[in-house]
């Protein structure tokens, strides 16, 4: 329950310096120039950096990605009204009774909190920061380019990127030739207990730095690291559904820790491309979809494009140019199930040409349909 309400405390919105209603645009811009301004790289041996980068990449983590962001405001909604996690209101407060809400809350809670509390940003053998938790690899950050139809129907992407890896001579070990033996503080655990009101952190071992292991003979190659910069190809998984500009976290394929700790994780920022007929707006698509003057007047049934093939849809008679007929289901999934619509918006087309047929017709039709469009204006 600390943990949780550590969590509540924090104004993530402060930290990245934007409005709750910041758009997600908005949130990635201000934390881009953030990190340009506090990275570590630009600020070595800034301890005030460190630590302000730490809480920028907390705060993004979790306003970036849409659920996580939910879930964080409406815990800053229940605080705002009067509820402390742990505190003497909880389990009081009228139209909150019961100290179980917590399990309602946020499936990964458990997940968010451990990375706050447990792994660090950042790592690397020389230092890292702030010393609490395992020295995790750093995250690294990407994007990738998909097109209009994976990201609707879900699709597994290579993603190229040069990471930290596990030394490919010692397979990480940092061991040149078995010579590693337990580290006798730690007993090959890595970690050292922290008790803190209740509270337990882990931080990593100070003798061996989490590796848990003490190298005696190290590899060459990394020289003991156990870690070397190599080009990869990741395959990352883009969930069907996906919207232009989401960020999809693949845990454990950041960088590699060095003495063995855990990876940190890979970031892909999405970028979809636009399709040449369909359009996109949430988990609806869109089309454009042209009939003639007698379809709309008439009604009728036409053939409309959607992502799976052409499906058959029912004009109504008298529809209007720009009304906007809906076939449901045709659009993406969505992240709770089901799927949107396909939204089509249909133009009435008027003939460039006319054959002379097709002019007596109309001249015919002119002379018959005497009621002006344009009566309620009063002309
Ligand atoms: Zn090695
Ligand atoms: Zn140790």
């Amino acid at each position: 329950m600390n943990g949780s309400r550590a969590w509540i405390e924090k104004d993530f919105y402060k930290v990245l310096g934007v409005p709750e209603t910041a758009s997600a645009e908005e949130i990635k811009r201000a934390y881009r120039a953030l990190a340009r301004k506090h990275h570590p790289d630009r600020n070595p041996g800034d301890k005030a950096a460190e630590e302000r980068m730490k809480d920028i990449s907390e705060a993004y983590d979790v306003v970036v990605d849409p659920k996580r962001r939910a879930e964080y405001d409406q815990v800053r909604r229940l605080s705002a009204s009067g509820f402390r996690g742990g505190g003497p209101g909880f389990g009081g407060g009228p139209g909150f009774g019961g100290g179980a809400r917590f399990e309602g809350f946020p499936p990964d809670l458990g997940d968010l909190l451990g990375r706050m509390f447990g792994g660090g940003f950042g790592g690397g053998s020389s230092g890292g920061f702030g010393g609490a938790g395992p020295r995790r690899g750093p995250d690294i950050e990407t994007s990738t380019g998909i097109t209009f139809e994976d990201a609707v129907r879900g699709a597994t992407v290579p993603v190229r990127l040069q990471r930290d890896a596990a030394c490919s001579a010692c397979a990480g070990s940092g061991d040149r030739s078995g010579t590693a033996r337990t580290c006798p503080q730690c007993g090959g655990s890595g970690t050292a207990g922290d008790n803190q009101g209740g509270f337990s952190f882990l931080r990593a071992c100070p003798a061996c730095g989490g590796a848990g292991r003490v190298v005696a003979d190290p590899c060459p190659r990394c020289r003991g690291g156990g870690v070397e910069r190599r080009r990869e190809e990741v395959r990352v998984r883009i969930p069907p559904g996906v919207a232009d500009g989401a960020r999809i976290r693949v845990r454990g394929r950041g960088g590699a820790a060095r003495g063995g700790a855990p990876s940190g994780d890979l970031y892909v920022d999405v970028q979809v491309s636009p399709h040449p007929v369909f359009g996109r707006r949430g988990a609806d698509l869109t089309v454009v979809v042209p009939i003639t003057f007698a379809e709309a007047a008439l009604g009728g049934e036409i053939r409309v494009p959607t992502l799976d093939g052409p499906v058959t849809l029912k004009i109504p008679g008298g529809t209007q140019g720009g009304r906007v007929l809906r076939v449901r289901g045709r659009g993406a999934p969505k992240q709770r199930g089901g799927a949107g619509d396909l939204l089509v918006t249909v133009q009435v087309a008027v003939p460039e040409r006319l054959s002379k047929e097709a002019r007596e017709a109309l001249e015919r039709f002119a002379e018959v349909q005497t009621d002006s469009p344009r009566a309620r204006l009063g002309v």
